[in-house]
């Protein structure tokens, strides 16, 4: 089928959806590769722009075949060619273009118009909806232990804090029930207000407020939903908890828990390190099986 007919595919991971049913609207050839898109998918791919959530696991079954794919990738439209993850030319919701779940297959495939049942791994899943509402968490408590080295008003998180997560951090990536992410603590942080005067010799100290707010807001075991205005990728998504303090609402693509208990445990670990000349802040959070 031509890339022109392939409609956006609606997502139901935001609802905690691991199994489901597609119709396969589109099977495009890419060297030794198959790109499977369907109209609906219960599998979290990987974004091309902000790739911080690795994609799901996800066995792909339909009449006379079955297969895993550990590769789920946002694929996107104008009608003429498909592109695939990092080959989008545009970002996710410019006029004109859908975006799809591609889910990548090195094998067998289904075919254009069959039914697919799709199962997610749900260990696997489960994993990474810790880890992720766990980076939240974290990033919020080290707004809140980095709050009196902000000497210039900038804007506030939900609760109050000076945003450092916001303006500073440059990378995030979630992991099985852990995240890592980056600050860059440069020459424009530090024009924005953000001193980083004897900030390695108070890190534990940092650190060490940071894991109390941490373990109270876990103590208090909130819930946590995924807010959505639609079914589509372009859709915007939400990360809602209800701290004691205030609720907090997160533009956020991702897969989480749905209550802050199941992070009992979380710590996060800081360090810094030099990289061309700049500070790097790197936040390891960690929540134990
Ligand atoms: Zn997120």
């Amino acid at each position: 089928m031509s890339p022109k007919f392939i409609q956006a595919t609606r997502v139901t991971f935001p609802n905690g959806s691991i199994r489901g049913t597609g119709n396969v609207l589109a099977v495009e050839q890419f060297g030794e590769l198959w790109a499977v898109i369907l109209d609906e998918t219960p599998a979290h791919p990987v974004d091309f722009a902000w790739p911080d959530q690795p994609a799901d696991s996800v066995e792909l079954t339909w009449p006379g075949g079955s297969t895993i794919s550990t590769d789920v990738i946002v694929a996107a439209t104008d009608g003429n060619e498909l592109h695939l993850g990092t080959e989008i030319p545009v970002r996710k919701g410019t006029e004109g273009w859908n975006f799809c779940v591609a889910h990548i297959l090195a094998g067998p495939h289904p075919e254009v118009g069959q039914r697919v049942s799709l199962d997610v791994n749900a260990q696997l899943r489960s994993a990474l909806s810790i880890g992720h509402s766990a980076c939240h968490l974290a990033s919020l408590a080290l707004n809140r232990a980095m709050n009196d080295r902000w000497t210039k008003p900038i804007s506030n998180d939900a609760l109050g804090s000076a945003n450092f997560d916001s303006v500073a951090n440059s990378k995030s990536r979630i992991l099985p029930r852990g995240s890592v992410d980056d600050y860059r603590l440069g020459k424009s942080l530090r024009k924005q207000g953000f001193s980083t005067e004897d900030l390695e010799a108070d890190l534990r100290n940092i650190e060490s407020n940071l894991n109390q707010t941490l373990s109270d807001w876990i103590q208090q075991d909130s819930e946590v939903r995924i807010e959505t205005e639609g079914e589509l990728l372009t859709d915007r998504r939400y990360w809602v908890c209800d701290l004691p303090e205030s609720s907090v609402r997160i533009a956020c693509g991702g897969t989480h828990v749905s209550r802050l208990g199941e992070l009992a445990g979380a710590t996060a670990t800081l360090a810094v390190s030099e990289i061309e000349g700049a500070k790097l802040l790197q936040m390891k959070t960690e929540v134990p099986i």
